[in-house]
């Protein structure tokens, strides 16, 4: 979908007047082709990774990465080799270039080994840049990234993807290192801000032992399936082994309940799911009977009609899934209402109405698939749609921001109940998207927030959906207590 402003601005004299006046061109994102569902589009430049102890032929990270940033233009080591690394750095300079044959360069390689990218040293027009950043140990190392970078960065194609690797600060085994991991967080920040043309930019911080867990979030993360995710740090823990994932189906032999799915970003994410390979039980209010009947048709699964803020739904709940389908693999609960008003003027009822259904609901619900062992399988995924008005607070909004941040607290109070069984809990907090709520709003509240990102548009119900559905993979069991913002990296909030 493209907005009028985008078109407008896209071609012509539209396009010379925005860029005179300085106003955003925002580009027309790439999202997923249906015909190539697992594509990660190639080819990725894949640099640093080299620690300065190996870069001087030698240490723990010595090896490919040593021989490779030691030797420039020589074919040495196996992962440096494929990676084409060790000609010039690319700008003029007579550095080594990036080997990007680091600890987590290697593991990018080995998860996406099956998806036929095509990793070089440089590019025309790179798919993807992608910064190994595990190796540094201090910040008089951070220059990497602008070394990598900098002279790459304007090269990326639109709707280019840049990842920087980390580890995560709180592994780090002193205070140079802590601080170092820490600042990444800055850079990825920042240069989400600038990079512009529809670009991405994310901090993947993997933990020691995980590398093998990265498979689901590369592929989400380097693909159209993040088109409205930018600026954000996502953690990768250990998760339990899980048999091989059919990256083209991969929630295939699941079975997913989505909340509120009659419509706006609940359909979106029936559809997705589904489409992934998953069986869905579409939930919404008896008021909403034909409008729910009709994406449960169109998805190929099944319909029930429930408000969940009734007494009786937990107990309704539970018994339609233990019986009708021996419990199921993910829940999203994605039910909303919003009751818009100023504190001083709000009623009882409006708050609530709001509480009740964001997050009392969510919260009866999940305490109730927890207690009976047959509701929720093992390995569970539950998603929970919280909010960006949930994290930046907005006026009117009391009652809502309280209940999206109430969300977030129950994915963070849940992750240690649902580790224990193999399971995982995360939200996801959507900024502006463009639905019938959105589309109600006056023309210049709308405006504003379309255009307040850096990505400078509004996100489509789909780019929620997508990020849901990474969640709920078998192979995100590393992802847990955690909010990923589906904002394209608005201005508001942290
Ligand atoms: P929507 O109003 O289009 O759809 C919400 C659905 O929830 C409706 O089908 C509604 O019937 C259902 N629902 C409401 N109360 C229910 C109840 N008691 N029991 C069962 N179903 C109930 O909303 P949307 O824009 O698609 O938003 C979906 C979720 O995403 C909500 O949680 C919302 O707060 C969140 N969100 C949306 C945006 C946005 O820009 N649209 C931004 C941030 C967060």
């Amino acid at each position: 979908m493209v907005d009028r402003y985008q078109r407008f601005t896209s071609a012509g004299p539209g396009r010379a007047i925005a860029r005179r006046l300085g106003l955003p061109r925002p580009a027309v994102l790439p999202r997923r082709d249906p015909q190539r569902p697992a594509e990660v589009p190639g080819p990725i430049v894949l640099g640093g990774g080299e620690s300065p102890v190996a870069t001087a032929g030698g240490g723990p990270d010595s090896g490919a990465a040593g021989s490779a940033a030691t030797e420039p233009g020589s074919a040495a080591g196996s992962a440096a080799t494929e990676a084409g690394a060790g000609s010039a750095a690319g700008d003029g300079t007579d550095r080594p270039a990036a080997s990007g044959a680091g600890e987590l360069a290697d593991a990018v390689r080995v998860a996406l080994a099956g998806t036929g990218v095509e990793f070089v040293a440089s590019a025309e027009h790179p798919a993807a840049l992608v910064y190994d950043a595990s190796a540094i140990t201090d910040a008089t190392a951070l220059g990497g990234l602008r070394e990598f970078l900098g002279p790459r960065v304007r090269s990326l194609r639109t709707g280019g993807r840049i990842l920087i690797l980390g580890r995560p600060p709180a592994e780090a085994p002193d205070v140079a290192s802590h601080l170092a991991r820490r600042a990444l967080t800055g850079f990825v920040r920042s240069l989400g801000k600038e990079v512009g043309r529809g670009a991405t930019v994310s901090l993947l911080r993997v933990a020691a032992g995980a590398e093998s867990s990265m498979g689901s979030t590369l592929r989400f993360l380097l693909s159209p399936r993040s088109a409205y995710v930018s600026g954000q740090v996502v953690d990768v823990g250990p998760a339990p082994a899980g048999g091989t994932v059919d990256a083209e189906r991969p929630l295939a032999g699941r079975t997913a309940l989505v909340t509120g799915a009659a419509q706006g970003i609940g359909a979106a994410i029936a559809e997705t799911l589904a489409a992934d390979g998953a069986t869905v039980v579409c939930l919404d209010v008896p008021a909403q009977g034909e409008a729910l009947a009709a994406v449960a048709n169109r998805v190929g699964g099944s319909s029930l009609h429930l408000d969940i803020t009734a007494p009786t739904a937990p107990r309704e709940l539970v018994a339609y899934l233990t019986q009708r389908y021996d419990g199921v693999d993910i829940v999203v609960h994605n039910a909303g209402v919003l009751r818009d008003r100023t504190l001083a003027k709000m009623t009882a009822s409006e708050w609530d109405t709001v509480l009740s259904v964001n997050l009392l609901a969510p919260q009866r619900l999940t305490a109730a698939l927890l207690e009976d062992p047959a509701a929720l399988r093992p390995g569970a995924r539950i998603v929970c749609l919280s909010s960006l008005n949930g994290i930046a607070g907005a006026a009117g909004q009391t009652n809502y921001a309280t209940s999206k941040a109430g969300v977030i607290g129950l994915v963070e109070a849940y992750a240690a109940v649902l580790a224990r069984r193999g399971g995982t809990i995360n939200a996801v907090a959507p900024g502006f998207i463009e639905t019938r709520m959105t589309a109600g709003m006056p023309l210049a509240v709308r405006e504003v927030g379309r255009r307040a990102n850096s990505l400078a548009q509004g996100g489509l119900p789909v780019d929620v959906a997508e990020a849901v559905s990474w969640l709920a993979a078998p192979d995100s069991g590393g992802i847990t207590g955690q909010t990923i913002r589906v904002c394209g990296q608005s201005l508001l909030g942290a």
